[in-house]
């Protein structure tokens, strides 16, 4: 997909899934998992893209959608490439890692300390239901201020 080599990050992200001898695989079938704009199975070590959901998604957020197809692939290459190591959970903290590879892809630098904060604050309002696995930034004291943080660029989400 030229959307993936269009971006260094990605293209990276290309080259960790072959290493790790996964496959990616466009899910055109609008009936199932709709909820999901992308998701990596670890027996397969496949990644399925929902370019309708992803779509959905770009237009709601205001990113063109191939692009935005190839910052979803950083994503779930992220997971896969947890699977291949044998530290993957399903945790805040894995969609945490993730959410960093789509900002990498996005402004091609590592996120501040406040970007994290930021990032970790939306992976709670968007995995509720996941265990937290690992806090980023310790303790609760450091929890609350990344909350205030968010509240205050609010207009950011
Ligand atoms: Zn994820």
């Amino acid at each position: 997909m030229q959307a993936i080599s269009d971006n260094p990050v990605s293209m990276a992200s290309y080259a960790s899934m072959q290493r790790a001898g996964g496959d990616l695989q466009f899910n055109f079938n609008l009936g199932v998992r709709f909820d999901a704009i992308g998701q990596t199975n670890p027996a397969a070590r496949l990644i399925q893209l929902y370019p309708a959901a992803i779509s959905a998604e770009a237009k709601r957020l205001g990113y063109a959608p191939l692009t935005y197809a190839a910052r979803v692939f950083t994503h779930e290459v992220d997971h896969l490439m947890d699977m291949h190591r044998g530290v993957w959970q399903n945790t805040r903290y894995a969609e945490f890692q993730a959410y960093k590879m789509e900002s990498l892809f996005q402004n091609w630098t590592r996120p501040s300390l406040d970007a994290r904060r930021m990032i970790w604050h939306e992976v709670g309002e968007d995995y509720p239901h996941l265990p937290v696995g690992k806090n980023p930034f310790g303790g609760l004291r450091a929890q609350r201020s990344a909350g205030t943080l968010c509240l205050l660029n609010n207009d950011q989400h």
